[in-house]
């Protein structure tokens, strides 16, 4: 699937849109879900493009996949989410029900999630 500029991900990126913003630098955004499902819920992406976690695995540089995850870790830690624990969910393609076409990172805290759960949290 090719890249669509036009997501919702890729205007909070171009600044078109708001994001409530947790951390940023040159690689990464993360920012608040506007529909959060735990107490905390944060997405984090790349700031290049890539559509899912497929692209991601296939098309990014090892450097920078590995540069994302710790990252994710680092945010994680830096919202006190490793004391109690935490979810890291990514939805891929149609199956798992991604909503937008820019590989992303849910990361889920806060509370105690049900066992069995998914990314969408509580449901
Ligand atoms: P997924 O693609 O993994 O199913 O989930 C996309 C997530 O993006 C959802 O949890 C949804 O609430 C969140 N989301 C959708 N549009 C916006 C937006 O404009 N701003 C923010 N902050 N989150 C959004």
């Amino acid at each position: 699937m090719a890249y669509d500029n036009d997501n919702i991900f890729a205007k909070i990126l171009r600044g078109e849109i708001p994001n409530a913003t947790v951390y940023e630098d040159e690689s990464v955004l993360a920012f608040n879900d506007i529909a959060p499902k735990t107490p905390v819920h944060v997405l984090v992406i790349p700031k290049r493009p890539y559509v899912d976690m497929d692209d991601f695995s296939v098309n990014g540089a090892p450097e920078e996949i590995g540069n994302f995850f710790a990252k994710v870790g680092e945010i994680a830690r830096s919202l006190g989410l490793h004391e109690g624990g935490y979810r890291v969910v990514s939805n891929n393609g149609a199956n798992a029900g991604q909503i937008v076409p820019h590989f992303h990172v849910h990361i889920m805290g806060g509370q105690k999630i049900r066992e069995g759960s998914m990314a969408r949290g509580m449901e």
